[in-house]
């Protein structure tokens, strides 16, 4: 495919928004689509619209021209050769009309016969502010039930319960620039390093220049300990604990603002009490710290006025989410350290828009614009707003249980947007099984192929990251444009239109006619405002009359954006910090923030003999969610391109497993085959999987397979941090690295994980658990194609001592591919393999390529620390080694790594420290 012009072109019954131009070319501002720090990018797209230039956007106050590793390779992200062009139903290309047709009908059906609780709309933090409105308004507003929830359910809904509890709104109190005039800012469950980059490039700069000291509460050992003054490495699920002993310290010590909390806040007695049956001693037992490290921690924030306490997935994700949350927010209420600079809680989301999924109640528990489900006047307002029949009344199914009522059978039509949940819902396995069963599944997405477009009845093309156009909000409620800067391909169309056009097939045309995402959007800021007089903090009534003109010049901006406020808005411009609840002002019925009694919980599964160790599951530096886009790039890909598992070495020793081991984990419900990565970066008793692989990419790589479905009780969120499993060396009789130019299945091998390469080859790591017959007959069928099998040349070798085979084809001097298989993990130079793809082969060269390694006049690099620069790890360990390089700067000067996004800073320093380390010793 050379461009977007090749592709198909629409159906005839394509309307809408593919007909309008796309914007001229040329450099386009938007923003970053992967995590909550919501960075402004600038973009301009090549000719053909499949690359782009992109940089960070110096004016955007998120990240003032800085980009991660993820944003920086948006531009290799745009290709169309994964993407779902056209409607699909039961597998076969359908148009526009048939296929939302098919939707209504179902939905329309189930409703009939069964009511309106046996049909679902489980949606994304993906999707942009202006879709995200319009689905909550049709279910809970026209089709009358709360069976609407987002994948933001897994990321952050313990955060928004906490913040209701204590708050009496979902309000995030501070701003991005706390972190950087705090004096003290402690990380709890959040790998900021390598979650939300840029966020920790602004954190590390401040430390930098004003010595900010850095606390990390975190049962391993990250990328964000590099700049840690302290590590806290607590036992899993025990933060509670750890900052209820905070609060009687605080109190104790003379160090809270009784100010603050007879004026502001309620409860302090009853919550104080609660946090002070816990002894010190108590204290390090469950949490596993010693008494020492307990009292540094608590002294240096006793005696900090400017602490910020960031947190994240670690806090969220646990059977006692809210808790841990209202722990935190205990102490900043006690202090009064909130909402002044430099001072506050601080929920850091994990996608672009959870928070406009938030203020548009995407959420089953909320009602658009930060109104109540169960306040008879909020839904009233709401319902009158709207001119809806129904008004939903009670709180519709979350997340887990949602999939667990389409198991049972209670929901009979579902309809899938912008999300993976067969690879992404804990157990999900029995969520694959319950969607294949369910009578009617409908998936709206970018992708043609995953693990959730393969279980749907019929598919909606949606529209991919630079053909959206909409408003996203990041983690400091600040409002950014999404702009289109592509044409809309194929038959796509953007999500919002598939909901209204679904809604008018349901007869509600006339409350879902918009001429465009800026007409939805004036509707949800003129609802924000509606009777509001200050009553909700979410009030956007200064974008009531915007018009198309303004919507587009929209800047980056933080809510409130009240009316009344819009001369002071537009004097502090994009840049203003607006902070809630210094001096008190909480939205609860008598204005007083409310301090939560929060006993100790311990999590809601236990290790035991069969499943002694406890798994964790997180992200990685530059894959996102489940790879459908990060994947895309092979610069991301080179940094680890195969799923893994951390666990402490003397556990390994124990086991039986080396490095490079492929291991299984297995809980109650699945398991999983990795590779064995023995670091002391975490706990014995403790394992690591990252959350990315999908069957897409892996046979065996999906961890939320494992994940028992424990849920918190109030946020309903679920517990993806601490699933008791088993550990073992997996049972394989060879292994192999492949380099081929087409794209193997990974459901043939016992064990696989492939990754794209340039120019359409791939990566793979293999396993099989029987040896092949015939190496040579598997070699030929993996590395070549019908297109190029009669004109290659294969050369082979065979060792039967050692069971290593290795064969390399070539066309001319074109390698067309290689492999090279072992009994155990093999030991090659991947990274200079996969350079040789590229290159001319001589045939004095051949054999070299046979030995999988470069000769002394070509250093193996070593896997790539830094994407963007290209730089290997042992070319990093050189310039330290052997270089003189004492710090991250002067590697950088010496290799380039490290000097454009900074992503991989932390990574550099871990291998300043590592050496230094070793020195020492
Ligand atoms: Fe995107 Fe990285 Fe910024 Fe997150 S930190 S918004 S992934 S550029």
């Amino acid at each position: 495919m050379d461009g977007r012009a090749d592709i198909d072109a629409p159906g005839a019954d394509a309307p809408g928004p593919s007909d309008k131009p796309a914007p001229e070319p040329g450099w386009t501002k938007t923003t970053c689509p992967y995590c909550g720090v919501g960075c402004g990018v600038r973009i301009k797209p090549a000719a053909d619209g499949l690359t782009a230039d992109v940089e960070g956007d110096p004016d955007h106050p998120a990240n003032f021209g800085r980009l991660c590793s993820k944003g920086a390779a948006l531009g290799e992200t745009l290709s169309l050769d994964d993407r779902l062009l056209h409607p699909m139903v039961r597998g076969k290309r359908a148009t526009w009309d048939a296929a939302l047709d098919e939707v209504a009908d179902a939905f329309r059906s189930a409703i009939a016969e069964h009511g309106p609780e046996s049909v679902a709309l489980y949606v994304s933090g993906q999707i942009l502010t202006e879709d995200y409105y319009l689905a909550n308004k049709l279910m809970k507003g026209f089709i009358g039930t709360a069976n609407i929830d987002t994948n933001s359910r897994l990321c952050m809904a313990s955060s928004v319960a906490g913040h209701k509890r204590a708050f009496g709104a979902d309000t995030v109190p501070g701003t991005y620039e706390d972190l950087e005039v705090a004096d003290l800012v402690v990380l709890v469950g959040s790998n900021l390093a390598w979650c939300h980059p840029v966020l920790f490039q602004r954190l590390a700069a401040a430390r930098e220049t004003r010595g900010t000291k850095v606390i990390v509460i975190d049962p391993r050992r990250t990328a964000t300990c590099e700049i840690a003054d302290q590590h806290l490495a607590l036992k899993p699920g025990t933060d509670v604990a750890l900052f209820n002993g905070l609060f009687a310290y605080l109190a104790a010590s003379k160090a809270c603002d009784a100010a603050y909390i007879a004026d502001h806040t309620s409860g302090f007695e009853q919550a104080l009490a609660t946090a002070g049956a816990t002894s010190l001693e108590e204290i390090a037992d469950i949490t596993g710290l010693s008494r020492a490290e307990i009292a540094a921690f608590y002294r240096s924030v006793a005696s900090t006025e400017r602490t910020v306490t960031v947190y994240s997935q670690g806090v969220n994700q646990s059977s006692a989410g809210t808790d841990k949350v209202n722990a935190i927010i205990n102490c900043h209420l006690a202090t009064g350290r909130i909402g002044k600079p430099g001072s506050g809680p601080f929920s850091i989301t994990g996608q672009p828009n959870a928070m406009g999924g938030r203020e548009t109640g995407g959420l089953a528990t909320m009602l658009a614009a930060h109104m109540d489900l169960d306040n008879a006047e909020h839904r009233a307002r709401v319902q009158s707003f709207w001119g809806s029949p129904h008004i939903a009344d009670k709180p519709g199914l979350k997340a887990v249980d949602l999939f667990e009522a389409v198991h049972s059978g209670q929901i009979k039509a579902v309809w899938v947007m912008a999300t993976n949940p067969v690879d992404s819902l804990p157990n999900a396995d029995r969520v694959r099984d319950a969607l294949g069963a369910c009578p009617f599944v409908a998936v709206s997405d970018v992708t043609r192929d995953t693990d959730t477009t393969a279980v749907a009845d019929v598919l909606l093309p949606a529209a991919a990251w630079g053909e959206k156009d909409g408003t996203v909000t990041n983690s400091e409620r600040r409002i950014s444009r999404q702009k289109r800067f592509l044409p809309l391909p194929g038959d796509v169309q953007p999500d919002w239109w598939h909901i209204a056009e679904v809604a008018t097939r349901l007869g509600f045309g006339a409350a879902f006619d918009y001429s465009g995402p800026d007409d939805i959007y004036r509707e949800y800021a003129a609802l924000t405002a509606l009777e509001n007089n200050g009553t909700r903090d979410l009030d956007l009534s200064g974008h009531t009359d915007l018009s198309r003109a303004a919507y587009d010049a929209l800047t980056p901006s933080q809510w409130p954006l009240r009316e009344r406020d819009a001369a002071a808005d537009n004097d502090a411009g994009d840049h203003a910090q607006k902070r809630f609840f210094a001096d008190g002002g909480f939205f609860t019925a008598d204005g007083l923030g409310r301090f939560v009694p929060t006993a100790y919980r311990a999590p809601a599964s236990a290790a035991s003999p069969e499943r002694p160790f406890v798994l964790n599951t997180g992200r990685v530096r530059d894959q996102w969610h489940t790879m459908t886009r990060t994947a895309k790039t092979p610069r991301l890909t080179a940094h680890i391109s195969e799923p893994f598992v951390e666990l402490h070495p003397a556990d390994a020793k124990q086991l039986g497993v080396d490095a490079a081991d492929l291991v299984t984990v297995e809980s109650a419900h699945g398991q999983l085959i990795a590779r064995a990565v023995p670091t002391t970066r975490i706990a014995r008793g403790s394992v690591f999987v990252p959350m990315h692989w999908t069957a897409q990419f892996a046979s065996a790589g999906r961890v939320d397979a494992l994940i028992l479905a424990n849920t918190d009780p109030i946020s309903g969120q679920p517990e993806l941090k601490y699933t008791p499993v088993s550990v073992a060396p997996a049972d394989v009789a060879w292994q192999a690295f492949a380099i081929t130019r087409r794209r193997p299945e990974p459901s043939a091998f016992a064990y696989a994980a492939i990754a794209p390469l340039h120019d359409g080859a791939w990566r793979c790591e293999l396993a099989g658990d029987a040896l092949p017959d015939d190496w040579q007959t598997f070699a030929r069928a993996l590395l070549l194609s019908a297109d190029n099998d009669g004109r290659a040349d294969v050369l082979a070798y065979f060792d039967a001592a050692s069971g290593q085979f290795r064969a390399a084809a070539f066309d001319g001097k074109t390698c067309l591919g290689a492999i090279y298989a072992g009994i155990g993990p093999v030991a090659v130079s991947r990274t200079w393999l996969i350079s040789e793809l590229a290159a001319d082969i001589s045939a004095s060269d051949r054999l070299r390529l046979l030995a999988g390694r470069p000769g002394a006049d070509a250093p193996d690099r070593g896997r790539i620390v830094c994407a963007c620069m290209d730089v290997g790890q042992n070319e990093i360990t050189a310039a330290i080694r052997t270089g003189g390089c004492a710090s991250v700067d002067a590697v950088g000067a010496a290799t380039g790594a490290g000097t454009n996004c900074g992503s991989c800073r932390a990574e550099i320093g871990k291998l300043l420290n590592d050496r230094a380390h070793a020195e020492a010793v």
